[in-house]
Order: structure tokens, then C-alpha cells, then sequence
């Protein structure tokens, strides 16, 4: 089964880059969704940290609608903590996803450090090796935003503003790291994008599979949604209760 989900997740990257699996993951690691369970409920972990490292040149301006966002969905009673510091990256050239795991886990600590779920936001200067990604969700506690991309995704006349891709992009890949949509589990509505693995066909989501690509102004008029819609949420909701079966899932 794992091996089969593997190999979807790898199908998935091809087309939208948007998973980085170029490398067989590690059980410590996990996959994107893989601390799902360990966010959405507070059995395991009363808290949580998001840790942001971010180079010179890229500080990111979203984390607080990023706490916000998960506030939403997640049963963390001890509070969500904001930790923001400004590293160097050892890299040259494009990033991929094998780079952004090697920095993560050389920079930060475990996911799991007593009551304390540790989730990390990288946000590195220079773009992914596919220049068109603007983020990545890479294993089950780490993604990585590209704000260079992302100055690049802004649309004429600043509509969309790299600011409003920014907070976009920054939500989908927390979307990602929950588990969204249909990594660890099998939704009971019909949202996914069939052409576009672990994505929502619904625009007004911000799980919608063109946010995190330079081109999302082309592809959505109006305002970007920085919300999960009504079968994320629903997805969500049914994990956290048990009404839907959850799997790949890290426990301590
Ligand atoms: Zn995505």
C-alpha cells in the first residue's frame, strides 16, 4: 500500500511539482499529511511551534495568517507559537526537494519534542529546480516557499500583488502538511482535481491546484482565496473526529 502511495505521490510531482518526493522518504520524515493527526487533535500534542527560517532578502509577511489558519483547524489548547529567525541556507543552485529536507532537518529539530508538535517554513532565497513551483511540502513537518517565484507570479497591474500570492501559497502548503487533499486519507465529497493530485477543483479553495504555480493569475480571476473551503474544512472535521480514516500517520 505504501509503496502504491509512493508511487502516486511521485505521479503527482511530475505534473505540479508541488510534492517534492524525489527521494524514497524516511519513516522519521514522513509524508506530507504524515503529523496530520498530531495537528488536527491534541491527544499527543497540547502545543505547537511553527518555526520559520527565512534568508535575508526573503522575510516572509504571512505567518500570522498562517497561525490563523491553523488555529482554525487545529486542537492545540497550550496555544500555537510563532518562531521567526533569519538563517543562511547552505546551497547553490535550484532547490529541490532533497536540498529543502537537508537544510530543515540539519537546522531544526524533531517534529516531536514532548507536548510540542514543531512544524518548519522554510523560506529561502533563489526557486525550486522547477522554476515555476513557488512551494514545496516536502515531508510531514516541512515546506518551503519560494518568495523570488512568488515576486514573479504577480500579475499586471499587481493583480494578483506578490503579497496576495504570498499568503496564499503560505496556507496551501499548511493545507498540505494537514493532510490536504486526499494524502492520508480517502475524502467522502468529490473534490479533488483528478488532474491534479492532492489538489481541490474548487477555486474559492485555497487548495485549488493552480495557487501554488507562477502562472495562478492566469488561472483565477479575482481575489486568491486564502481559506480552506467547506470539504477541506468537512475533510478536516471527519479526520479529527474518526468518521474518516486516516493513514501514513507519524506517532511518537
Ligand atoms: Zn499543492
Amino acid at each position: 500500500m505504501r509503496a502504491i502511495f509512493i508511487g502516486l505521490i511521485m505521479i503527482s510531482c511530475s505534473i505540479s511539482g508541488c510534492f517534492g518526493s524525489d527521494s524514497i522518504l524516511a519513516e522519521k520524515t514522513g509524508i506530507p499529511g504524515g503529523h496530520a493527526m498530531n495537528c488536527l487533535t491534541s491527544d499527543e500534542f497540547t502545543s505547537m511551534t511553527l518555526h520559520v527560517l527565512y534568508e535575508d532578502g526573503s522575510e516572509p509577511s504571512a505567518i500570522d495568517l498562517l497561525k490563523q489558519r491553523l488555529v482554525e483547524v487545529c486542537d492545540k489548547p497550550d496555544g500555537i507559537t510563532i518562531e521567526q529567525k533569519q538563517v543562511d541556507f547552505e546551497n547553490t543552485g535550484p532547490w529541490t526537494a532533497d536540498k529543502v529536507r537537508e537544510q530543515r532537518w540539519d537546522l531544526g529539530d524533531d517534529a516531536m519534542d514532548g507536548n510540542t508538535l514543531n512544524w518548519y517554513f522554510l523560506f529561502p532565497n533563489g526557486k525550486y529546480d522547477d522554476d515555476s513551483v513557488l512551494g514545496v511540502a516536502v515531508d510531514g513537518s516541512t515546506v518551503a516557499i519560494f518568495l523570488d517565484s512568488v515576486a514573479d507570479a504577480e500579475g499586471f497591474f499587481g493583480r494578483p500583488s506578490a503579497a496576495e500570492v504570498e499568503r496564499s501559497v503560505t496556507v496551501h502548503e499548511a493545507g498540505h502538511l494537514l493532510g490536504l487533499v486526499n494524502l492520508v486519507y480517502t475524502s467522502p465529497y468529490d473534490h479533488e482535481d483528478p488532474s491534479h493530485r492532492g489538489h481541490s477543483k474548487n477555486e474559492d479553495s485555497v487548495m485549488y491546484w493552480a495557487i501554488e504555480s507562477t502562472s495562478v493569475g492566469n488561472f483565477i480571476d479575482g481575489d486568491l482565496p486564502t481559506e480552506f473551503d467547506d470539504e477541506d474544512k468537512g475533510d478536516l472535521q471527519g479526520m479529527a473526529d474518526g468518521s474518516i480514516e486516516v493513514y501514513d500517520q507519524i506517532t511518537n
